[in-house]
């Protein structure tokens, strides 16, 4: 399955000077799968380049985009999503753990006086997805939810086909201060035999004081994950809108430093938009595009 990053930053699109090799456009993945189907995880800035490639292509096969929760950082590219205006396109949409009744509002974003496009003007049909307890079936890929621990609610899911392995948990808490929705064990338990994770790190350690129970985790705590849960590859997610370019190539020379130490069999990535990982068989290779 490719894997590939279009958005990686927490919070609020941060383009410019210091940013722009790690980039600057807000959370969205995409997944696609050995048999063609295509799954996407949030619709942050970043799922516009996204939609550039899909609306150009034939649209014979659906887009599923599977939502963390809806904050602005996870949403507010949709209005800029070329396929959504496409009539031939399906677009389902899901956000475990939350109201469907809230997934419209991607759509409600779309109303006057925020947005000069109504979404009745949308061409495309979407639908909804629904999950239960076992998660849900895409094309071949088996699809499990598990509840984040953020503001509001929403979901981290792990999608596993017969290529291997991944997980989106992203706005996620490890150690909040109140009772968490998923306690750190039923993480552990949850991303273990995951091939290859992709977790919330936004805040180094000496932020904590201002940023406990805003709903993100230390970069710290999810090496530990990564530790705890056996964990092959780690890719570091949701940086800071302020973290700069020079801060996150020194954060992953010393998360990779420390990782040698305690779990070598584990490779650390920091999420860069435009990075494309492939996983075959359990093995990830990244394709530097
Ligand atoms: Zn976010
Ligand atoms: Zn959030």
């Amino acid at each position: 399955m490719l894997i590939k990053f279009y958005g990686v930053r927490g919070s609020i699109a941060s383009p410019g000077a210091d940013t722009v090799r790690y980039g600057g456009n807000t959370s969205c993945v995409s997944v696609e799968a050995e048999d063609g189907s295509l799954v996407v995880f949030d619709a942050g800035t970043g799922i516009r380049e996204l939609g550039k490639t899909l609306g150009e292509q034939a649209s014979e096969r659906e887009i599923n985009l599977l939502f963390s929760h809806y904050h602005w950082d996870h949403i507010q590219g949709f209005p800029f999503f070329l396929p959504a205006y496409q009539k031939d396109q399906v677009i389902n949409l899901l956000a475990a753990h939350l109201d469907d009744v809230n997934v419209y509002s991607i759509l409600t974003q779309m109303t006057d006086p925020h947005f000069p496009v109504p979404s009745d003007k949308l061409e495309a049909k979407i639908t909804l997805l629904s999950s239960d307890k076992n998660g849900l079936l895409i094309g071949s890929n088996n699809i499990y939810t598990k509840r984040i621990n953020h503001p509001g609610g929403g979901s981290a899911y792990i999608l596993e086909n017969d290529q291997g392995s991944m997980a989106y948990i992203t706005d996620n808490e490890l150690f909040p201060p109140n009772t968490p929705e998923t306690s750190y064990e039923e993480w552990v338990a949850f991303v273990q035999n995951v091939d290859f994770l992709i977790h919330d790190a936004m805040y180094l350690d000496e932020e904590l004081k201002n940023t406990h129970g805003w709903g993100h985790s230390l970069i710290s705590q999810t090496l530990q994950l990564a530790v705890d849960a056996k964990v092959p590859n780690l890719v570091l997610f949701h940086h800071d809108p302020a973290r700069t370019d020079e801060q996150l190539d020194m954060i992953k020379q010393k998360s990779r430093d420390w990782m040698k130490q305690k779990h070598p069999n584990c490779q650390v990535y920091v999420a860069k938009e435009g990075d494309e990982y492939q996983l075959n068989k359990g093995s990830v290779t990244l394709k530097n595009v």
